[in-house]
């Protein structure tokens, strides 16, 4: 795991000499300055004496060799896209409240009908993943997806409709890829720093996850005869998610298809656990 920090600091002439001096390619607008640091390098060292922030954005990356060495790997698309145009038909919300904003929140969601979008996604010849654009963990695919699935003999996929709003019929080249199978939570290994939370109006438990976290799973618990699973939606903050995984043999056939771009995949560790 590699991990990058971004710095948003005072510019302090220290710290920019520092900077100048290590030849950390850095931008200031206004009264700050901008860089980002690889932690295990020798300049994130010798720059963090002069640093004052305590808390920074990391952006997480995994070595090929990480990856591919992953027997399940989590999937999610880095710049989501999609427009639900009809949660409120979509879902059944329960524990609702009134939030600061004076909107109605609510702490757990659950997908009842089909979504409806504005119109066919804008898939970009390389990148066929996308997901909501309001942070919810569903994906969106295309035709050629469910066609490598097919092809490639993938198990676990479901390839749900789409409503396209514009024409009001299904639409024709995008589908909500879902897993069939949910794990057990038993199947999740926690205590592995995730933070957790209790619903304030039920109690059901929900877990925080830093973005350097990966999913422990206990590996005799988990199915061996699909290629794709997802958690129970009890992660992240505020609204509950589920989180969606592909085993290494649909993260090769991905790979194999140039299809990998615009995603991020963070892979689970196996626990083997008596
Ligand atoms: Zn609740």
């Amino acid at each position: 795991m590699k991990i990058t920090e971004v710095f948003c600091e005072p510019p302090e002439e220290r710290l920019l000499a520092a900077l100048r001096q290590l030849n950390v390619s850095h931008e200031i607008l206004l009264d700050t300055v901008y860089f980002k640091l690889c932690q295990d390098s020798k300049a994130y060292r010798a720059i963090i004496p002069f640093t004052a922030q305590k808390d920074r954005i990391q952006i997480v990356s995994f070595l090929e060799a990480e990856r591919s060495a992953a027997a399940w790997l989590e999937i999610a698309p880095r710049s989501p896209s999609v427009e639900i145009l009809n949660e409120d038909e979509a879902f059944a919300f329960s524990c609702t409240y009134i939030g600061e904003d004076g909107a109605e929140h609510a702490q757990h969601r659950r997908q009842v009908a089909p979504f409806e979008v504005k119109d066919e996604v804008k898939w970009a010849k390389r990148k066929l993943f996308t997901a909501p654009d309001d942070g919810g963990s569903e994906l969106f695919t295309c035709g050629a997806v469910k066609q490598l699935v097919k092809d490639a003999n993938i198990t676990g996929c479901g390839f749900l409709t789409v409503f396209n709003r514009k024409t009001g019929m299904p639409c024709k080249d995008t589908f909500q890829l879902t897993a069939r199978t949910e794990i057990p939570m038993k199947s999740i290994s926690l205590g592995r720093g995730e933070t957790e939370q209790l619903c304030p109006l039920c109690g059901k438990k929900q877990y925080v996850l830093e973005n350097t976290y990966q999913l422990h799973l206990v590996q005799h618990l988990l199915p061996t005869t699909v290629d794709i699973i997802r958690t129970p939606a009890v992660f992240h903050d505020g609204q509950a998610e589920a989180v969606t995984l592909i085993s290494q043999r649909f993260y090769q056939t991905l790979k194999g298809a140039g299809l990998c771009y615009g995603l991020d995949f963070t892979p689970a560790i196996l626990e083997s656990q008596t």
